[in-house]
Order: C-alpha cells, then sequence, then structure tokens
C-alpha cells in the first residue's frame, strides 16, 4: 500500500510500504476514506533531524473497518468510523474518567511504533476502545465536520474545557489555525459572550467571525496583551485557549487572562519550562491542558455536527489525493491553506 512518511524537515514523501495488517488479537485495520494533515505535523516538517526510515505521518482520520481481530468485540467489518489521534482501551482507570489521551494500555498514531493514517490503511491498537462507530448512513456533506473530531474540533473543546470558559464569560484564543478557530466555536458552543481572536491572517480571521468570535487582536507580545487588557475593562479574560505551544503564545496566554482566571493549552509546547508562572501565581491563574481526550468528547460533540449546528469541517480549505500530501505540508506551512484534508 502506499502512505505518506516524513524523512526529516521539508522532507515528505509518499511511499510504498508493507501492508498494514492486524498484528493482535484487539486490532482492527481500516481502510481510510479520508485524512488530514495537522498543525502538529507542521513541527516535525520545520525541525525533524534527516532519518533513512523516515516516519509515517497522520493521526486524523475516518474510514472504514476492513477486518478485526479475534478480541474484538464491539467494532464489525464494514463500520464507518472515526480515528480518534490517541488509541485508548476504553477500559482502564483513566478512560472511565473520560481520559482516555492517558489510557494505560494508549498510546497515539504516526508514531515509530504505530504507523499512521495518511495512508491507504491503518492499523488500530485497541479498536473497540478507540474506533468511535458512526450511526448508519452519513451525508457526504458531513464528512468534513466529522473528520475534525478525530482531532482538531475535540482539541478545540478541550481548550475551552481546561479554559473553564463559561456561560457570560470572556474568553480569548490564541492562534488561528484549525485548532484556534474550531476553539472559537466551542467557547460560543459553551456560553462565552466575548470571544477575542489573536490572530494575523485575514482568511482565518474572516471565518473566525462567522464562527462566532467577536474582537481580533492581530498585535503581538506587548501590545497584544495590552490590546485585550484594553477590550476587557484592563482586568484581562476569564479564559485563555491557548492554541499554539510556542513560548511566546503561553507567555501571551497567562498575561491576558485576568486574576482567577485559566489558560487551557493544547498546543504542543515547544518551551522546556512554562513561560509566565510568576504573573501566574501571583493572579491565581490555573494553567491546564493537554492532549485532548478527543475520543471522549466525541459524544458530545456528535450529535452537533449530525444536526448541523456546529460546522467544524469548514476549516478545510484544500482537498489533496495521497499522491498531493507533501505539497499539503508544504501550503499549510506557508500559510497558504488553512487545513488540507487526504482522499486517498
Ligand atoms: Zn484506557
Amino acid at each position: 500500500m502506499r502512505a505518506t512518511v516524513m524523512f526529516g524537515a521539508g522532507d515528505v514523501r509518499v511511499e510504498k510500504v508493507p501492508d498494514a495488517r492486524l498484528m493482535e488479537p484487539t486490532d482492527a485495520l481500516v481502510t481510510i476514506t479520508r485524512a488530514s494533515i495537522c498543525g502538529s505535523d507542521l513541527w516535525p516538517y520545520k525541525d525533524m533531524a534527516q532519518t533513512q526510515t523516515g516516519r509515517r505521518m497522520g493521526h486524523e482520520a475516518i474510514g472504514v473497518v476492513e477486518s478485526v481481530g479475534s478480541e474484538v468485540r464491539t467494532v464489525r467489518v464494514g463500520d464507518f468510523v472515526i480515528m480518534p489521534f490517541a488509541f485508548s482501551d476504553g477500559t482502564c482507570v483513566f478512560c472511565h474518567e473520560g481520559l482516555n489521551t492517558s489510557c494505560v494500555h494508549g498510546g497515539f498514531f504516526g508514531t515509530e511504533s504505530v504507523p499512521g493514517a495518511q495512508a491507504e490503511a491503518v492499523r488500530v491498537p485497541q479498536a473497540d476502545g478507540t474506533l468511535y462507530v458512526l450511526p448508519g448512513r452519513t451525508d457526504e456533506a458531513l464528512m468534513a465536520s466529522l473528520l475534525t473530531l478525530s482531532d482538531v474540533m475535540g482539541t478545540g473543546h478541550h481548550a475551552a474545557i481546561t479554559a473553564r470558559v463559561r456561560r457570560g464569560g470572556t474568553a480569548a484564543v490564541i492562534g488561528d489555525g484549525a485548532v484556534g478557530l474550531c476553539g472559537v466555536i466551542a467557547a460560543r458552543r459553551l456560553g462565552a459572550e466575548r470571544i477575542i481572536l489573536l490572530g494575523r491572517h485575514p482568511d482565518r480571521i474572516a471565518l473566525a467571525e462567522q464562527f462566532g468570535a467577536t474582537d481580533v487582536v492581530s498585535e503581538r507580545g506587548a501590545e497584544a496583551i495590552a490590546r485585550v487588557r484594553e477590550l476587557t475593562g484592563g482586568f484581562g479574560v476569564h479564559s485563555v485557549l491557548e492554541c499554539v505551544g510556542a513560548g511566546d503564545a503561553m507567555l501571551t496566554a497567562v498575561n491576558i487572562a485576568r486574576a482567577g482566571g485559566a489558560v487551557g493549552r493544547v498546543g504542543v509546547p515547544h518551551y522546556a519550562a512554562t513561560p509566565g508562572s510568576e504573573p501566574a501565581f501571583y493572579g491565581n491563574i490555573g494553567i491546564n491542558g493537554g492532549p485532548a481526550p478527543a475520543r471522549a468528547y466525541i459524544e458530545e460533540l456528535l450529535p452537533e455536527v449530525l444536526e448541523g449546528r456546529i460546522e467544524p469541517g469548514r476549516v478545510f480549505d484544500r482537498l489533496v489525493d495521497l499522491d498531493g500530501t507533501p505539497d499539503g505540508y508544504r501550503a499549510m506551512n506557508e500559510r497558504e491553506a488553512i487545513k488540507v484534508m487526504v482522499k486517498p
């Protein structure tokens, strides 16, 4: 079969690889109908050291179950499924607490040990706990939004939850990538009255405004902090959704949170020590967040998608086939595309 392999920074190729197959009795084999490129895939695209073997990319997908191992009980051949970016057994203490990303038998797709989903097919460990089986026939027009439930919509929701977005509160979203845009959707859903987007790309800002952003701040650093404070009576916002992962974004996040507020960070951190620990301490600002338990959130978000109340699939603005994946990385990296969908 063919799959997307990253060999180093800027070096993504579509290669012929051994067919994905069942390895454990709890595995399922899924034929990919749609996958996508994630903002977090751009970190290795910028800085991965060159390797001979490469890394099989992709952790967001929907598809059809092709075969299942002997111990798979609930997922069946022919099921149409969402594959969340982390696999989990669905039965351990953390899964029961809704934190599937800490599953004792869990892990992530697109790593050395578990090849990714920007491919024709993928092996899914812990199939019963991992895969979310979609009900019945699904409208083609909903595919993009369903795909976002594998990561970005769940992640934006997690940012809002961990930033403690509340009805009538104020929120700021740092980052106008797909996760930030989904964070806007989530903040609005949870009732934030004012949603300030910190972003600089006109196309993304326009989408954020349609999703519910009430204000836009395009300055950076100290100027951005001053501007958000100005918009909020000098105090800052109750909830900050940090959707970037860079140190300066985190520092901005802490400095625009009002006393007693919270930061929900979902951007993979690219800093060794958390910036802003002193203002966070004196302001009693909670710093929360981490990898979103996207699997757990599907239950809550899926009806919203099926009934058309939210349309996170609008973050996709480019469709490629498998051969177009390397150019998809380039386009996202150069901010030419917000988010790229891959149809193998
Ligand atoms: Zn578990």
